[in-house]
């Protein structure tokens, strides 16, 4: 059971991760909140799932449509552009002895993986995720 989870209320959270621990399966608690990486092409979504949106699995917080995910052959699900401007926020990240931008959840401060500068038209943005932080969610026809 997870409290803090919503898909409607986008006030931001400031959960410890003691707390999260208790909460988020360990596979997910490792990426979101200890910033791993999984493995390429182990994920659910590097290959297109359908018309839909993804939420954070964290926090239920809306963090991308369809229409932005693109087939990469980097292994992990591509978006080049988030749901709204404030679903997701950025920092630098110089870990590993690389310059990259870390791409965290806007709502819940957690790790979905790297934004780089090679992705398609309209916006040459590559959000690269990692599966197991999203959960996506068909649209009702
Ligand atoms: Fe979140």
């Amino acid at each position: 059971m997870n409290p803090y989870y919503s898909r409607t209320d986008t006030t931001e959270l400031h959960v410890p991760d003691s707390e999260w621990k208790k909460i988020l399966p360990d596979s997910v608690y490792a990426i979101a909140r200890e910033k791993d990486t999984e493995r390429a092409f182990t994920g659910k979504y590097w290959e297109s799932t359908g018309i839909g949106t993804y939420y954070c699995a964290v926090c239920g917080n809306a963090l991308f449509k369809s229409e932005s995910w693109f087939a990469s052959s980097c292994g992990w699900p591509s978006f080049f552009e988030s749901l709204r401007p404030n679903s997701v926020t950025y920092v630098p990240d110089t870990s590993y002895g690389m310059n990259r931008t870390e791409v965290l959840c806007g709502r819940c401060g957690s790790h979905l993986g790297h934004l780089f500068d090679d992705g398609p038209p309209p916006t040459g943005k590559r959000f690269c995720m990692n599966s197991i932080v999203l959960e996506f969610e068909p649209d009702k026809k």
